[in-house]
């Protein structure tokens, strides 16, 4: 083979791969203020709520006169369907936003769920 041979150029085999658009991102819910990554690779999704309360301001063991809705947080673990809330009582939903964002990260560092596989 000369050196002729080796340099000169010659027509592509295969066409150039063509770049393909990206997939349009699912729509997030409003609600949604916060999202972080499991260790698997799911989401857990932070988001505000309103839930339906048996305890008055400074929560449990206050009971207030009457349940009545209240403002807050709550998180979701789209790996493995985990919905936060407080542990300290039975509300459906946590009051304080710090707290909410805590527990949506402390349980995306620990869960290894993978995200659900799409049909
Ligand atoms: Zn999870």
């Amino acid at each position: 083979m000369s050196l002729l041979a080796l340099f000169t150029r010659r027509p592509a085999k295969t066409p150039t791969p063509q770049a393909t658009p990206a997939p349009a991102p699912e729509p997030i819910d409003p609600r949604v203020i916060a999202q972080f990554s499991t260790v698997g690779g799911a989401t857990v999704d932070l988001r505000t709520t309103t839930f339906t309360t048996l305890y008055d301001y400074r929560g449990a063991p206050y009971l207030a006169p009457e349940s009545y809705q209240v403002d807050g947080f709550n998180w979701t673990c789209h790996g493995c369907h985990t919905v936060g809330r407080t542990r300290s009582h039975s509300d459906a939903g946590y009051r304080n936003k710090q707290t909410a964002r805590d527990d949506a990260n402390t349980h995306a560092g620990a869960c290894r769920s993978m995200p659900r596989p799409t049909a």
